[in-house]
């Protein structure tokens, strides 16, 4: 399982303006790049649409979106390397539900609009396990 994720500032600064435009609903978006014996390395973001039906407290990313979202990975010669989520009023830790649902392999990342901080977890069989992320 990897350790680290490193996602370039420009990416983090991406991300936190997704979360921002879709305040007081969370944001959703899958995170293409490349896997190295050091870590994941983040390339591209795809934000895309929450269609949960209560936006505000869930997140659920439109199906359709993230197909096209993997493909444009795939013809870009990346792969999936992390989703991401924001929680408008805090924390940067994942919910129960987040845990629960979970259903891929990568990296978690959870943005806190009110406190400003972001973090990355792996999710397996319900639980949560912070790894490193690194922004450069
Ligand atoms: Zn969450």
């Amino acid at each position: 399982m990897p350790t680290a994720l490193h996602l370039p500032r420009v990416l983090e600064n991406a991300l936190w303006a997704h979360a921002r435009r879709d305040a007081p609903a969370e944001c959703v978006g899958a995170i293409g790049g490349h896997e190295r014996p050091d870590g994941l390395y983040a390339h591209a973001l795809y934000p895309l649409p929450n269609i949960a039906p209560d936006p505000v407290r869930h997140y659920l990313a439109d199906p359709g979106h993230l197909l096209r979202a993997l493909r444009a990975m795939q013809a870009e010669g990346l792969s999936l390397v992390a989703l991401y989520h924001s929680h408008p009023n805090g924390p940067a830790t994942p919910s129960r539900t987040d845990t629960q649902l979970a259903a891929y392999s990568v990296p978690y990342l959870i943005a806190d609009l009110r406190g400003g901080s972001l973090l990355a977890y792996l999710l397996p069989d319900g639980r949560a396990v912070e790894i490193v992320l690194g922004t450069t």
